[in-house]
């Protein structure tokens, strides 16, 4: 297979803001080598999906993303990627997939394929993720012009009871500060404002590495001039100890948003999803952020109907959320994975509880973040607009909410006067 100006890729992206970045970085690789881009549903000559196994659907659905490639054009070059292939690379090799790649070696995708394809053979580039160091991944640019997802750790030795990802995505590894500020000033100069760090458990950054914290990777971005906002991912409320949360602050640019994984708000329920804190500690963490960054919006995932949740653990759960304040929360049910220890609990809820629980979660997530933001209403808010629909520019508040205005100049921020809420953000005019 030679890589001609004339071959196309096509990326099809399941899962986590992590995949995203390393089907970023994979796509940089096929550029690099001479590919022109299409969109998944076109006819290409490689197909690469980068699957996602966190619930039964993300894993079906990769399934399937693999199998419509296929349809799409039978003589396709096959690539799977990420955490489904880790899983079950040789189940992937009956799909007629020609490369299955881990998690790892993702950025040699393009010389693996072409050496698979010359070889006319399949080829499995899953190691075993327990120990390994940090894959070495960068990216120059990404979809939207004005925020970055920058990857900063991978891998996660937490073992939640009902978790798979430790089994795929392997032990916990950081990425070298220098190396994150280096990415970040080259986002900076190709006009990315914004910038998210993000890893699998980002609260365990800097573990592997000696001297360093999550705070040490924050001042590698903070410091590379033209960055306005700093936005950290999914954190576990164990890291926002008084100090920690102190320092955040002195940070200029980072956002007051905050995602705080709660999972459940019941002690019981906690205590067998192998969490690591009570609902005390938790409400404890959310209060000092709340305290230091003064109406910030803090976010969460909720899981409903783990194994053995009885109706008032439930309700304590629920209860629990609206004492946080949540400005939203994503809402699961509890999915099955073979191979965790939740998986063999007993008190497995049926589907129609756990979807009626879940409905009952969302219904209170939306009651919460329409609270949240009509408190927004008649404030000013800087809004860094992303994207043009209408007449109309659509950005985000520091708050991460979602603001419409009219004359919004995209990757400029402006101020908003908030008038209104509008679908799930909030809309404005500019002053
Ligand atoms: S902290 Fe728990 S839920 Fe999060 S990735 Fe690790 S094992 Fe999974």
């Amino acid at each position: 297979m030679s890589a001609s100006p004339s071959k196309t890729v096509a990326f099809c992206t399941l899962g986590c803001k992590v995949n995203q970045y390393d089907s970023q970085a994979m796509l940089e690789k096929f550029l690099e080598a001479g590919f022109e881009q299409v969109d998944f549903d076109q006819a290409a000559d490689v197909y690469v999906v980068n699957t996602c196994v966190v619930t039964a659907v993300g894993e079906q659905k990769s399934r399937q993303m693999l199998r419509r490639a296929l349809r799409q054009n039978p003589q396709a070059q096959l690539v799977a990627a990420g955490c489904l292939a880790q899983k079950d690379a040789d189940k992937l090799k009956g799909l007629g997939v020609r490369l299955v790649v881990g998690n790892q070696h993702r950025g040699r995708v393009v010389a693996l394929l072409e050496e698979a394809v010359a070889q006319g053979q399949q080829t499995v580039a899953v190691e075993d993720v327990s120990k390994i160091p940090y894959e070495p991944l960068k990216i120059s640019r990404q979809e939207g012009r004005s925020r970055a997802n920058v990857k900063i750790q991978e891998g996660c030795d937490r073992f939640c009871a009902y978790c798979i990802i430790p089994y795929v995505r392997g032990t916990i590894r950081s990425r070298e500060p220098g190396d994150i500020g280096l990415e970040a000033r080259s986002l900076a100069d190709a006009g990315y404002r914004e910038m998210v760090l993000t890893g699998i458990h980002l609260s365990s950054y800097g573990r592997d590495l000696e001297g360093v914290t999550l705070l040490d990777a924050v001042w590698q971005v903070a410091r590379v001039p033209g960055i306005d906002r700093i936005r950290l991912g999914s954190l576990e409320p164990v890291i926002a100890a008084a100090e920690f949360v102190k320092a955040l602050a002195e940070i200029p640019q980072v956002c007051p948003q905050f995602h705080l994984s709660l999972q459940s708000g019941s002690d019981s329920v906690l205590k067998r999803m192998r969490r690591r804190y009570c609902a005390a500690e938790y409400l404890a963490a959310a209060r000092r952020l709340q305290e230091a960054f003064p109406g910030c919006a803090l976010t969460t995932d909720l899981m409903v109907g783990f194994p053995g949740e009885t109706e008032e653990e439930f309700a304590q759960s629920l209860a629990f959320c609206r004492e946080v304040g949540f400005a939203r929360m994503h809402v699961f049910p509890y999915s099955t994975r073979a191979g965790t220890a939740a998986d063999r609990m007993p008190g497995q809820l049926s589907r129609e509880k756990k979807a009626s629980r879940a409905r009952e979660a969302i219904a209170l997530s939306e009651a919460l973040s329409e609270s949240y933001r009509k408190a927004l209403i008649g404030t000013r808010q800087p809004v860094l607009f992303e994207t043009a629909r209408e007449g109309e520019a659509i950005g985000h508040s520091p708050q991460f909410i979602e603001v419409i205005a009219r004359g919004g100049q995209l990757g400029e921020i402006a101020r908003v006067q908030i008038t209104g809420l509008q679908g799930e953000g909030l809309v404005g005019t500019i002053i």
